[in-house]
């Protein structure tokens, strides 16, 4: 039969590119429940999955930060059988800390992390009581290594990853099983919403050197890095549409061999001192050079620090 697959945040981004591969699948064999906190923005979605929607797609409103609203969504699917929970849900936070409030870093944590285990801890029971299940989470390279200046999202990624660790082993008892995909860049609104918010802030706190490096420096790398290296949201949705089609699926996930130096350091140094000061090198040194930090980047994906990644295709 048809398995159900209940995904977070698919107003946009990735979340809207795996409810429409999955509701699209030659052989029918998802129904997709799509949520979405608001479903006033439906419109996206429900143009990109065409005649699918209705039959294959269905939409609830679900919100990941509110207890109510969670319970309320699953038991409204039948019987509460999930076969597949995808947890995609999340937002980003850049900027020194400085000038960040204490309110939007917890706000990053409440949806990033506490709403990844709200929703797992609202679906976990009936999978366990059936000895089935997939649990998908949505993670990034950043939660695996800290980068400069998403300091606070890092560590959201990095907590949920410990949740997901610590909770594969005794699901894997109950014949659950636990997935994390962790993408590089990704082009998506997800960018565009972070590169908006930094230009609205006045870094209330913080000196003007840190701004300075933040603004002049961190940024424009930032922005060639996506650039050069950013994979497409569907890329995401083939990724993780493979791993839950795996018969064995693996724990961890990446999907961007052109990224995974950036990992591979950090197992390669166990000091941590290779990961710090390349970033460090990269950013201060070559920063505002790009041209040299992009040869230098392509330096690092020498098929020694390239790491086994899922890929779209
Ligand atoms: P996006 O902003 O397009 O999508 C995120 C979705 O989550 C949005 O639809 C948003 O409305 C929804 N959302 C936010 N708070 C919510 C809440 N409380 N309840 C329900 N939905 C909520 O960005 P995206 O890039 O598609 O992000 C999806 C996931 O991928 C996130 O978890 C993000 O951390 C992760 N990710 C993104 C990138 C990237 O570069 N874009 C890289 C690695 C990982």
């Amino acid at each position: 039969g048809q398995k159900v697959v209940l995904i977070t945040g698919c107003s946009s981004g990735i979340g809207l590119r795996i409810a429409v591969l999955l509701a699209k699948d030659e052989k029918k064999r998802y129904h997709v429940i799509a949520t979405m906190r608001d479903l006033k923005k439906k419109d996206k979605l429900v143009e990109a999955a065409g005649d699918a929607y209705g039959q294959t797609l269905m939409l609830l409103p679900l919100d990941v930060c509110s207890d109510e609203s969670v319970k309320q969504c699953i038991n409204s699917v039948k019987d509460r059988h999930i076969d597949i929970l995808i947890n995609n849900a999340g937002v980003g936070l850049l900027g020194p800390v400085e000038s960040i409030s204490m309110e939007d870093m917890k706000r990053v944590f409440e949806t990033n992390f506490f709403g990844v285990v709200r929703m797992i801890k609202e679906v976990m029971p009936d999978m366990k009581k059936r000895r089935a299940g997939h649990i998908v989470v949505m993670s990034s390279v950043m939660g695996l290594q800290g980068v400069v200046f998403n300091d606070v999202y890092t560590a959201s990624k990095f907590a949920m990853e410990g949740f997901c660790e610590s909770m594969a082993v005794q699901l894997l008892k109950f014949n659950v099983h636990l997935s994390m995909i962790e993408p590089g860049p990704v082009h998506t609104e997800f960018e565009t919403k972070m590169m908006e918010d930094v230009a609205k802030m006045e870094y209330p706190g913080a000196d003007a050197d840190t701004v300075r490096y933040f603004k002049d420096v961190y940024l424009p790398s930032s922005k060639d890095i996506f650039e050069a290296m950013g994979q497409t949201p569907e890329d995401i949705a083939k990724c993780t549409k493979k791993v839950i089609e795996s018969s064995n699926p693996r724990f961890r996930n990446l999907t961007n061999s052109l990224y995974t130096p950036i990992v591979a350091m950090k197992y390669a140094d166990e000091t941590g001192g290779l990961s710090v000061n390349t970033f460090y090198n990269l950013l201060f040194n070559f920063g505002p050079l790009m041209h040299i930090t992009m040869s230098i980047l392509k330096c690092l994906t020498c098929s020694c620090l390239r790491r086994r990644t899922v890929s779209p295709n």
